[in-house]
C-alpha cells in the first residue's frame, strides 16, 4: 500500500493507521453503484499535446482566492505551457498544464481525473471548459496567527459564466484530488447546496465565524470529491480496498478537525458549539474542516442522503437543499462523533510541534504517487534545441 502513496501521503497513512479511533467499516451499495460504473469508463488517449510554449501567467492573477505572497513567487518563475486539447464522446475541453524550473514535478493523474468525473456524469453541457494547473511547492500548513486564510489551505477556484467554465488549481500538493473538487463545481455537481435559504440556517446557527458567508455547499463537494479521489486511487493502483481507505479518509477528517478547533484555541468540541467566534476564517475552515468530519463520522446516513437526492453520478437534484441543515444538525450533535474528536484533539496536542501531521492542512490522507509526465523532457528538449 505504502509505495503507492505520495511522501506526504505516507505520513498521514502511517499516523491514522495507528491512531484510528473510527472502526466501524461501513459498506454501500450506492458507492458501489457508482464504482462499478467508474469501473468501465475508458480513458485513453484523450488527449492531444501541444508542444510547449513559454508563457507568463497572467491568467491566475485574476483569482481572488490565491494568497499574494503565492502569486509573487509564481510571477518570479519561468513558466512553460503545454497545452492539451480533450476530447470524450462529442464533449471537448483544454487543459493548460504549466512547468518551470523550479515546479518540474507534475502528477499526470490530474489530467486523465478530468475525463473519469465527467464520463461519470455523461457532461455534455454546452460550456467552453479551460483548466489551468500550476503544479507550484506551496503546501498547505497551519495558521500560525489563529486566522485562516487562503494561504493556509486554498489551492483551487473555479470562475463560471453562462458558455464558459476556468478552473485553476495552483498547487502540486493534492492537485489530482483538488482538480476533482473545482470540477464538482465547474459542472454544478453541488449547485443545489448553493442556496440562500440554507446558508441562513447556518448563519443563524453558527454565526458568520468572521466571515462575510457560509458556503456550506463546500462540505458536499469535498467529500465528493474525497470518495472519487480514493475510488480513482483504487483504479490507478489496481487496489480494491476502497472501504478500507474511506475509512482511513475519515479518520483523518476527524483528526483534522480537531486541528482546526485546537489550533483556533478550543479545548474541545462542545466549546465550539457554545461559542462558535474564535473560529475566525478568511476561507471555508467551517466547511472544509469541521461540517465535513461530522458527516465524514455519519457517513452511512450521508450517503443514503446523496443516494435520495442524487441523480446522475453525485449531482444533486434541486431539493437537495431542503434537509441538508437538519442531516449537518444531526451529525455534528452525534455524541460518539464530539467524543472521538475531543479524543483527537487530546492526540494531537501531544504531537510535537515539528510533526508533518501536525502541520499539514491537507484534506485528504490518501495521495497517489505521481505519475512523472514526459513533458518535462519534452520542454527541455524543445528549448534546449532553441537555445542552440
Ligand atoms: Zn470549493
Amino acid at each position: 500500500m505504502i509505495r503507492c502513496l505520495e511522501n506526504d501521503s505516507q505520513e498521514c497513512y502511517k499516523f491514522i493507521s495507528k491512531n484510528s479511533l473510527i472502526k466501524d467499516k461501513i459498506s454501500s451499495q450506492f458507492l458501489d453503484k457508482i464504482y462499478s460504473k467508474l469501473k468501465k469508463i475508458k480513458i485513453d488517449q484523450v488527449c492531444s499535446k501541444s508542444n510547449p510554449e513559454k508563457v507568463d501567467i497572467k491568467d491566475l492573477k485574476y483569482s481572488p482566492f490565491i494568497a499574494k505572497e503565492h502569486l509573487k513567487k509564481i510571477e518570479e518563475d519561468n513558466w512553460s505551457l503545454i497545452k492539451r486539447k480533450c476530447t470524450l464522446n462529442d464533449f471537448t475541453w483544454t487543459v493548460h498544464q504549466y512547468n518551470s524550473e523550479s515546479n518540474e514535478q507534475f502528477n499526470e493523474l490530474s489530467v486523465s481525473r478530468i475525463a473519469y468525473i465527467l464520463a461519470l456524469h455523461n457532461y455534455n453541457d454546452n460550456v467552453k471548459l479551460n483548466i489551468y494547473l500550476y503544479p507550484t511547492k506551496f503546501k498547505k500548513e497551519i495558521t500560525r496567527d489563529k486566522k485562516w486564510k487562503p494561504i493556509n489551505i486554498n489551492g483551487g477556484m473555479t470562475s463560471s459564466t453562462s458558455s464558459t467554465r476556468d478552473v485553476y488549481v495552483w498547487r502540486y500538493e493534492e492537485m489530482p484530488k483538488v482538480v476533482l473538487h473545482e470540477m464538482v463545481h465547474a459542472m454544478q455537481i453541488d449547485d443545489a447546496l448553493f442556496e440562500n435559504n440554507l446558508s441562513k440556517r447556518f448563519i443563524n446557527e453558527f454565526g458568520l465565524m468572521s466571515s462575510n458567508y457560509i458556503n456550506v455547499f463546500e462540505s458536499y463537494t469535498e467529500i465528493v470529491a474525497g470518495i472519487m479521489n480514493i475510488m480513482l486511487f483504487c483504479l490507478e493502483n489496481k487496489k480494491d480496498n476502497l472501504y478500507d481507505l474511506l475509512n482511513i479518509e475519515r479518520n483523518w477528517s476527524l483528526f483534522q478537525a480537531a486541528g482546526v478547533l485546537k489550533v483556533s484555541g478550543y479545548e474541545n468540541i462542545e466549546d465550539f458549539l457554545s461559542n462558535k467566534d474564535k473560529l475566525i476564517q478568511e476561507t471555508n475552515v467551517f466547511s472544509y474542516y469541521i461540517l465535513r468530519s461530522a458527516h465524514m463520522y455519519s457517513i452511512e446516513k450521508y450517503l443514503e442522503w446523496m443516494e435520495e437526492n442524487a441523480n446522475e453520478g453525485f449531482k444533486l437534484k434541486n431539493e437537495a437543499s431542503d434537509d441538508y441543515y437538519e442531516l449537518s444538525m444531526e451529525a455534528i450533535n452525534n455524541e460518539e462523533y464530539k467524543r472521538i474528536i475531543n479524543e483527537y484533539i487530546k492526540i494531537y496536542e501531544k504531537l510535537k510541534d515539528n510533526e508533518f501531521v501536525k502541520k499539514t492542512m491537507r484534506m485528504t490522507a490518501i495521495e497517489g504517487k505521481s505519475k512523472l509526465d514526459d513533458s518535462m523532457k519534452l520542454i527541455r528538449h524543445f528549448f534546449l534545441k532553441k537555445i542552440k
